[in-house]
């Protein structure tokens, strides 16, 4: 705990619960000096006198209530760190204060003296590295889920802490040579490794305009829960290059790659980080990353990356795994509900590796697809598209725009299709709040990472849409890439067919215990996949313990 004084500002209206708070706080290891408000207003006037460490917040005052308290004391004073301490046991709120900005969320009948002190120094720690690149809404999603998850739970509060924010993030900036040859652009770069307890980490790079470091942070995360509920041996890690990889020719796509994996250099490897293909990255960045690695090393280490073209290491089924492995559970999810296949529509949104893969095995499996899209256009067409003539147009015309076998729509249109089976395989935050309501499928099967709002989770669950959460739904691209890298330890190749299976075996598995935990708890099927994952890391970081 900080050896200075800290300065809590405690608004509170209940005079017996202020005089328990500050008893607490008494009781505790902190350092503080305690300035008390009775209500809204005159806490927004202490505010406004500065020098405030951190807020300790009662949503219901009397002049205001719930979310509204809190907006209003992070609207007067953003830039301190806001805990709310409340009677509300409430899911759902804790969920809506996360997402307005509260550092932390605890019931005043939980609360200890221990506990209290440390959500204030891990609120002010926190709140230190939010203002600087972490704030990305993303992460913060990512953190309500957990939250979410945790509080359902009851986790362990050490726990808790230790997984809320990543175990090492690496942030470079990198400079790359144009085509113009006297032209250097400088760009960040990311890899942020999440949890080290379970083996080495595990997750894709991407190449994007929006990716920093919350973004990174909170698809680590992400990968963390995902690699645990497939039982495969990794934590989770992610990496990005903030820029439009579209923008570039192959060669200074090509530059970029190497000088972003010697700034990573250090912290990844075969027993350490491996890398993998994500948005705006393909085989052949793989293959660049791999090459830069071997050469700095002497010796080709095929095993630094998966997702890497098969003749250099690869593995058969790892290009197509993830579209695979989300039709996979769509069979297993349609048969739970009842839902016939070969009478069912479909809508994906993103043509890239995830969308275009997940189109091909929904053909097969006998679905109409009724509609596709990628950053340019929709593509609507009642009748059903085909394919292959839309991957014959992509490859002369690069995007969708201009295909001329359907209607033209915007991607915020396509979501709101009619269809049975709505898989978003493109960016995340797609569906919210605002336009949850007009989503019609049976089942919303995430190819994504991240592409639904808690808020839209819980309209569309009381809808009765049918979720395949991403960290389920997405993780057959994770377990191959679990296959490449064993093939690539081994020396030795599995066949097409070994692999599929295997990955079958893996996913129905943990749809299985998922679909279990939900019925069992009545929770929804989000919530069951990350207690499951959240469980199993639990279980490994109190076996090995803490050291030293
Ligand atoms: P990709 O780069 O191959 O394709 C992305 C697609 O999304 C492209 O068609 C692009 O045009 C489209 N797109 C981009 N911006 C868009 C926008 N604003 N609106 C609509 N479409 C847009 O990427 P990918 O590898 O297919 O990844 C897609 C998603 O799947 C990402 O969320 C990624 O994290 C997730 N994912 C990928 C893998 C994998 O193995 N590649 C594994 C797990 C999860």
């Amino acid at each position: 705990m900080p050896a200075h004084a800290i300065t809590v500002l405690m608004i509170e209206d209940n005079p017996i619960h202020a005089r328990l708070i500050q008893n607490l706080l008494d009781a505790s290891d902190l350092t503080y000096d305690l300035l008390t408000a009775d209500s809204l207003a005159k806490g927004i006037e202490r505010l406004d006198q500065g020098k405030i460490d951190v807020v300790l917040l009662d949503l219901v005052l009397p002049d205001s209530a719930e979310i509204a308290t809190l907006e209003s004391v992070r609207a007067a004073a953003p830039d301190i760190p806001i805990i709310v301490l409340t009677s509300l046991d409430d899911v759902s709120l804790a969920a809506k204060a996360v997402e307005a900005g509260a550092q932390d969320y605890l019931i005043k009948t939980d609360v200890n003296s221990m506990l209290l002190a440390r959500s204030i120094h891990y609120a002010i720690e926190r709140f230190r590295a939010l203002s600087g690149e972490w704030d990305a809404p993303m992460f913060r999603l990512a953190q309500q889920q957990f939250l979410k998850a945790a509080q359902i739970m009851g986790l362990d509060d050490n726990i808790r802490e230790r997984l809320l924010f990543p175990q090492r993030t690496h942030v470079v900036t990198l400079p790359f040579r144009r085509d113009e040859y006297n032209l250097v652009e400088t760009v960040f770069g990311y890899r942020v490794q999440h949890l080290l307890t379970m083996g080495p980490t595990k997750g894709g790079i991407r190449y994007h305009e929006d990716v920093n470091l919350g973004e990174t942070s909170a698809l680590a995360m992400w990968m963390t829960w995902k690699c645990a509920l497939m039982n495969l041996p990794f934590g989770g890690a992610k990496g990005g290059v903030r820029i439009d990889p579209t923008e570039l020719s192959r060669r200074e796509l090509q530059r970029l790659t190497r000088r972003y994996t010697s700034e990573i250099i250090n912290i990844i490897g075969p027993d350490k980080d491996i890398p993998a293909p994500d948005m705006g990255t393909d085989e052949q960045v793989m293959a660049w990353i791999m090459d830069t690695y071997s050469q700095q090393a002497g010796y080709t280490v095929p095993g630094v990356v998966t997702g890497k073209p098969v003749v250099l290491g690869g593995s058969l089924g790892r290009k197509e795994a993830t579209g695979r492995g989300l039709v996979y559970l769509i069979e297993a999810a349609a048969k739970h509900i009842g839902l016939s296949l070969n009478e069912a529509s479909a809508v994906v949104q993103g043509f890239g590796n995830v969308g275009s893969n997940t189109v091909r095995f929904l053909e097969e499996d006998g679905v109409k697809v009724v509609a596709v899209s990628d950053v340019t256009t929709g593509i609507y067409n009642a009748n059903g598209l085909s394919l292959q003539s839309l991957i014959d147009y992509i490859a002369e015309n690069r995007f969708l725009k201009g295909y001329p076998e359907g209607d033209e729509v915007s991607n915020e249109e396509l979501l709101e299709l009619p269809c049975d089976i709505l898989a978003p395989a493109a960016l995340q935050n797609q569906i919210t709040g605002e336009n949850a309501d007009r989503v019609t499928c049976k089942m919303l099967a995430e190819g994504a990472n991240g592409p639904t709002t808690l808020e839209a989770d819980e309209i569309l669950n009381n809808k009765g849409v049918f979720i395949l959460p991403d960290v389920l739904g997405n993780a057959g691209g994770v377990t191959v890439s679990y296959f490449e890298w064993v093939q690539d330890t081994q020396n030795y190749m599995w066949s097409l067919k070994e692999i599929n299976n295997r990955l079958h075996e893996i996913l129905l598995d943990a749809f299985e215990r998922t679909v279990a935990r939900s019925v069992g708890d009545n929770i929804d099927m989000r919530t069951a996949a990350l207690i499951e994952g959240i469980n199993r890391v639990t279980q490994a970081k109190l076996l090995r313990g803490v050291f030293p």
